[in-house]
């Protein structure tokens, strides 16, 4: 990854095609970026209290399952669309 992607959140770096109303996410410009793919060992507590809040959590968790997405989404992590930790 470049420097100049790192700027971008997950919501930045989705298809402009998809229709999810990711403009309301709550995690649109978090300057944590880091958090949203830990390692397997780190804890996530952050991005889920984030999504906890995000009005769009359920549509993100299936858009990961869906689409195969890494890193956290809708609160959970997933692993090439597979829900690897709650
Ligand atoms: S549920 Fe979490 S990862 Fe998904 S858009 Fe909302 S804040 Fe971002």
């Amino acid at each position: 990854m470049t420097d100049t992607l790192q700027e971008f959140t997950l919501v930045d770096l989705l298809p402009r095609s998809d229709s999810q109303s990711w403009e309301e996410a709550a995690c649109k410009g978090d300057p944590n970026h880091e958090a949203w793919f830990p390692y397997p060992s780190q804890d996530f507590a952050y991005a889920r209290e984030v999504c906890a809040d995000c009005p769009i959590r359920r549509q993100c968790g299936e858009f990961a399952a869906n689409t195969g997405q890494s890193g956290v989404w809708g609160g959970h992590e997933y692993d090439r669309g597979r829900m690897i930790r709650r």
